[in-house]
C-alpha cells in the first residue's frame, strides 16, 4: 500500500521507502486501508483510492497539510511507502492512478484496446437530419452519436441548435439505433437539463476553462469529453480535466481538436503530438477531433489516420447527409459515402499500431437495437 501526499509545490520534500515488495500481499488489507484512510479525514483531507493487483495507492489532496503527515502515514500498518506528488495535475496523472482509465457505459467501454468512433453532424437540424446521419454512422461501426443542441458560434447571427428539442431529437436517434449521445453542454445552469439526456456530456474548446461549468459537470457523474481550448498548454488542458474530478467525477475524455497557430490552410493545427505527449502525463482516453481541425472535409481523413497511429483511443468525426445544406460545419463535415471509405481504412491503421476498430453492425440490426 502507498500513501501518496499530494503537496503544493513550494512544500518538496523527502520520501520514504522501504524495499519494494515488502508486506505487499498483506498490506492493502481492507482493514489496513481503512485504517489510512480514517486518519486522513481525521485531519480534514480527502482520499481517492486506486486498487491495482499488486498495490493500493491511496491519494491525499487537500490544504493545508500537517507538516508532519508524512511520518503519520509512514508508521501506519501496510504502508509500504509515503511519496509526496508536486505535479500540478493529482488526479489526471499516473501517480495516484497506474493504469489507464476505461469508462464503461452500459456495453460501451472507451479507452480499451477499441478505438471509439463517435460521429454525427455539427448540429441536431430536424429529426430527420439526425435520424438519417444516426443510422449511416451506426451501419458503418462508430458506437457514439454526436450532434450539438446547444451550439457556441462564434458569431451571434448563425444558427445556435435548437435547444432541448434538439436534445429529444438525439435520445429518438439513441432509441432508434442503440447509439450512446454526446452533446454539448455550455453554460451550469443546463447541465442538469443536458444530463437528463445524454449519455456525455461535451465541453466545447471555448469552455475549456470556465471553471464553474468544469465543476457543475465534475458533479453530474456522467462521462465528460474535455475538447482542448484553442490556445491552451497540455498542462493547462490537464487541469481543467483535474477541475472535473475534483468533484468526483473521474471519467474524463480529453479530445484534441486542434489549436490555433500562424497557419491558416487549415481551420486549426491538429496537434498529433497531444496524443502521445498527454497519454504519458494521464491516464485520462485521448480522442482526436479531424473534423474541427481540418476544417475542411478533403483533410479529415488523413488527419484520423494520422490521430489512430499516434495511439488515439477514439475520434470524433462529423457527418451530414448533406453537407453542402448543413446550418453549421458543413464545410468539414464527411458525406456518409466518404465516412463509409473511411471506415475500414481507419479499422486498418488500428490494426497496424495494435488496436481494433470494432465491426460495424450488420445493416438492418439497427433497427432492433436500443
Ligand atoms: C463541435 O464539436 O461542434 C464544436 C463546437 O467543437 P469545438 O468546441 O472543438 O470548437
Ligand atoms: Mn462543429
Amino acid at each position: 500500500m502507498i500513501a501518496l501526499l499530494s503537496y503544493p509545490r513550494h512544500c518538496l520534500s523527502t520520501s520514504r521507502a522501504t524495499p519494494a515488495g515488502t508486506q505487499r500481499s498483506t498490506g492493502s488489507s481492507p482493514a489496513n486501508v481503512q485504517t489510512v484512510v480514517d486518519r486522513v479525514e481525521e485531519v480534514g483531507l480527502t482520499t481517492h483510492l486506486s486498487t491495482g493487483e499488486e498495490r493500493t495507492i491511496i491519494g491525499v489532496v487537500g490544504l493545508p497539510l500537517p507538516p508532519s503527515l508524512d511520518d503519520m502515514f509512514a508508521v501506519l500498518p501496510g504502508v509500504e511507502q509515503v511519496v509526496r506528488v508536486t505535479k500540478k495535475f493529482k488526479l489526471a496523472g499516473w501517480d495516484f492512478q497506474p493504469r489507464k482509465t476505461t469508462i464503461t457505459i452500459d456495453t460501451l467501454t472507451i479507452g480499451g484496446g477499441d478505438i471509439t468512433v463517435i460521429a454525427g453532424p455539427c448540429s441536431v437540424e430536424t429529426e430527420a437530419q439526425t435520424l438519417e446521419t444516426a443510422r449511416a454512422v451506426a451501419d458503418a461501426g462508430a458506437t457514439v452519436l454526436r450532434g450539438g443542441a446547444f451550439k457556441p458560434r462564434t458569431s451571434p447571427y448563425e444558427f445556435r441548435g435548437l435547444g432541448e428539442r434538439g436534445l429529444a431529437i438525439l435520445a429518438q436517434a439513441r432509441e432508434a439505433t442503440g447509439l450512446k449521445i454526446i452533446t454539448e453542454v455550455m453554460t451550469p445552469a443546463d447541465v442538469e437539463v443536458v444530463g437528463q439526456y445524454t449519455d456525455i456530456f461535451q465541453i466545447g474548446a471555448r469552455n475549456c476553462q470556465n471553471y464553474l461549468l468544469l465543476e457543475e459537470v465534475g458533479k453530474a457523474m456522467k462521462p465528460v469529453m474535455l475538447k482542448r481550448g484553442l490556445s491552451l498548454l497540455i498542462e493547462e488542458w490537464l487541469l481543467a480535466a483535474e477541475y472535473v474530478m475534483a468533484q468526483g467525477n473521474p471519467d474524463v475524455i480529453l479530445c484534441e481538436r486542434g489549436i490555433r497557430t500562424f497557419e491558416t490552410a487549415t481551420r486549426n493545427t491538429l496537434d498529433v503530438s497531444a496524443v502521445p505527449v498527454v497519454q504519458s502525463l494521464s491516464h485520462l482516453p485521448v480522442f482526436i477531433d479531424p473534423s474541427h481541425a481540418a476544417g475542411k472535409r478533403e483533410f479529415v481523413g488523413a488527419l484520423a489516420l494520422a490521430g489512430i497511429a499516434a495511439g488515439a483511443d477514439g475520434l470524433m468525426i462529423e457527418v451530414h447527409p448533406s453537407p453542402d445544406h448543413a446550418l453549421s460545419d458543413g464545410a468539414q463535415s464527411l458525406d456518409v459515402a466518404e465516412f463509409n471509405a473511411l471506415m475500414p481504412r481507419m479499422a486498418a491503421v488500428a490494426g497496424a499500431v495494435g488496436r481494433t476498430l470494432p465491426a460495424p453492425a450488420s445493416a438492418g440490426a439497427t433497427a432492433s437495437r436500443g
